[in-house]
């Protein structure tokens, strides 16, 4: 048996960063007008990279915390119920919160997770994606903010892991089986 290692390269760092910079101008842009910070929820661990960068590219006032939730189990069935690890520290209640992710797919995590922050009474709850896999999708989720769409692939690096290797890559890799 082979280990899977990164392959191809789909996405440089270069283009990761052009569209960092873009994605937090058009944050910047839509929450100027706010009284209190906006507040960035990242969700562990895969999105810590990029959110990292985004922040960087956000010019107005932020607050940052984070979130872990693990699936209930791997069956395609659990209905994307997520178990919450690490909770935020703060209250979200009347803030405007943008929750920060490295990729959907099915939907069913970040739609699970909408649902739980949703009841807590944020002033607003948006979804800012690095990148978005359609094709796979079972939940329809409103994306605020996407960085890439990409085709059904595994894909590893710029936060994102198989069995938690590759994270540190600065560029998106497609996973392939290794010879
Ligand atoms: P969903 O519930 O199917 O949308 O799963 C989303 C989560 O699955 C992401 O936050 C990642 O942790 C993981 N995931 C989905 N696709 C990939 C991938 O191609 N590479 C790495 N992790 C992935």
């Amino acid at each position: 048996m082979t280990t899977p290692e990164p392959g191809e390269v789909l996405i440089e760092a270069t283009a990761i960063q052009q569209r960092i910079s873009e994605l937090g101008a058009a944050i910047s842009a839509d929450y100027v007008e706010l009284e209190r910070p906006l507040f960035l929820v990242g969700v562990l661990r895969g999105s810590m990279v990029f959110l990292a960068d985004l922040c960087r590219h956000i010019s107005v006032d932020v607050e940052v915390d984070f979130m872990s939730i693990s699936s209930y189990g791997a069956g395609v069935d659990s209905g994307g119920a997520v178990r919450i690890l690490k909770d935020l520290d703060e209250e979200i209640a009347t803030r405007h919160v943008l929750i920060v992710e490295d990729i959907v797919d099915t939907g069913l995590t970040i739609g699970c997770l909408l649902d739980r922050l949703q009841s807590r009474r944020p002033a607003s709850l948006r979804v800012c994606t690095l990148l978005d896999k359609p094709a796979r999708r079972r939940r329809q989720v409103a994306l605020a903010y996407s960085g890439f769409a990409i085709e059904d692939q595994f894909v590893v690096g710029y936060g994102m892991d198989f069995a938690q290797r590759f994270r540190n890559l600065p560029h998106v890799a497609v996973l392939r089986d290794g010879g």
